[in-house]
């Protein structure tokens, strides 16, 4: 990669070619710098990409919503691409609940919604006054409806309520509504970066700052560059899969160390027959003592059925892999259409964030006591090497947007140093 001669091959590599290091990318070509993004895997978006799940129906195994509608880039981008959107207002708390063989009334929905909105404000309370806690410590765990708001917790934060400091899950804010990309967000983001240019099947594994110029090692060559800035995620930096010289200093180890990634997993089914519309487009399935599972019935208007699940229920899926995940999602749903009724499955498919190479987790997460180190993880090092990512994020973590802005912001420093 570096050519003889010239002291530097780029101003700027980035690392990662995820929605943070596409936006940091065009953030750079915008300003007229040189950079190069170098990107592990065969394609763009990480942790952002939809699958065909079958024929015209494709299916998001990533980020699958455009949250905060009106702060949310993309929104735009859906608009300006012709993508059409499907509008969704508390489309997972607001759904119908089967228990123990039966649908619970209508009330029960509203019963549900104000208790989860209930555990928010119980949350916000806590953040602001007295120590970090984990989550668990703050919200009514003897109510019956405690194992409804674990469920989409654990869907939102991909981690359980008592792993995450209530300070950084009420640090999180939601501006607006959400909306589902009908032909898949993961395709979205592919074509609104299609003309970024990105050396693909380039694998960082070390990042030298010794000397004067910045040599980044790949499985392809080594590129000279004044800076770099890494957009991986938190925990591809904690299994140390790129190495440091000098090693990151311990304030930047102990920010990746409290950020981990947590799990979630999105299952898409189809069946022979589609489904019944009866349970309605949102729904939840309990019997007795166990795990409620939620269910979207049609999302995006597909014959399909979607289950997202987070936390260990999504790490236990993936550890069981994909065979047991089916049959406990089977068995779920038989509960509400009988028996007799089984559906035959025509294709599925399950998502695998943590095992996957370059991601390995689903989103990031800050243990009790550390939700200042979204701050220290976004700080650059030796002004040279600039950090990027959703995991930076304090505001807007876990999400897309928040790896668009903190990409914008750690381009800003670059600049300005
Ligand atoms: C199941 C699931 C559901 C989600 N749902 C939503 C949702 O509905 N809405 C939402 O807004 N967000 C959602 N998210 C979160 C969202 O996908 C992420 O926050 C966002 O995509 C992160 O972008 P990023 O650029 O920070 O990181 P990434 O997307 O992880 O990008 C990092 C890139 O770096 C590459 N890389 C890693 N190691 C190396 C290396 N050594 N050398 C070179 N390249 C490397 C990776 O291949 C990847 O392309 C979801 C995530 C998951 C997993």
């Amino acid at each position: 990669m570096s050519g003889p001669g010239r002291s530097i091959d780029t101003e700027v590599a980035i690392v990662g070619a995820g929605v943070a290091g596409l936006t940091a990318a065009r953030a750079l070509q915008t300003a007229g710098r040189s950079f190069r993004l170098l990107e592990a895997s065969h394609r763009i978006g990480g942790r952002v990409y939809t699958e065909m799940l079958d024929s015209n129906m494709p299916f998001d195994l990533g980020a699958h919503w455009i949250h905060s509608d009106q702060v949310n880039p993309f929104a735009r981008i859906a608009r300006d691409l012709n993508s059409k959107v499907v509008p969704e207002q508390d489309h997972y708390v607001a759904g119908r609940h089967f228990v123990d063989g039966n649908w619970l009334p209508p009330d029960a929905c509203e019963a549900f919604v104000a208790f989860f909105d209930r555990q928010v404000a119980h949350m916000t309370a806590a953040a602001a006054a007295g120590p970090d806690r984990p989550v668990v410590d703050v919200i009514d765990n003897d109510s019956p409806w405690a194992p409804y708001f674990y469920l989409f917790f654990g869907q939102n934060y991909s981690c359980d309520v008592d792993m995450i400091s209530v300070r950084d899950a009420s640090a999180y804010r939601q501006c607006g509504i959400d909306l589902a990309v009908r032909s898949g967000f993961g395709n979205l983001v592919a074509r609104h970066g299609a003309d970024v240019p990105v050396t693909l099947n380039s694998a960082v594994s070390e990042i030298d700052t010794s000397g004067p110029v910045v040599r980044v090692r790949t499985n392809r060559g080594t590129l000279r560059a004044a800076k770099v800035l890494l957009t991986v995620s938190s925990s591809v930096l904690a299994n140390r899969q790129i190495r440091f010289v000098p090693g990151l200093p311990e304030w930047k180890l102990a920010a990746i160390r409290e950020l981990p990634m947590g799990s979630c997993m999105r299952v898409g089914i189809v069946f022979e027959k589609p489904l019944p519309s009866e349970p309605g487009a949102s729904f939840t399935t309990r019997f007795g003592e166990e795990d409620p599972l939620h269910f979207r019935n049609r999302p995006c208007g597909h014959d399909c059925i979607e289950v997202t699940t987070g936390g260990r229920l999504a790490a236990w899926m993936e550890r069981s892999g994909e065979a047991a995940t089916l049959d406990y999602i089977l068995a779920r749903l038989r509960q509400v259409l009988g028996n007799a009724a089984t559906p035959v499955t025509r294709c599925r498919i399950v998502s695998a964030w943590d095992g996957d190479e370059w991601t390995r987790g689903a989103y990031s997460y800050a243990v009790p006591g550390a939700q200042a180190q979204r701050q220290a993880l976004a700080m650059p090092v030796d002004n040279r090497m600039y950090f990027a990512g959703e995991a930076t994020s304090t505001r807007f973590y876990a999400t897309v947007h928040g790896a668009c802005f903190s990409a914008t912001d750690a381009v800003a420093l670059l600049l300005a140093s």
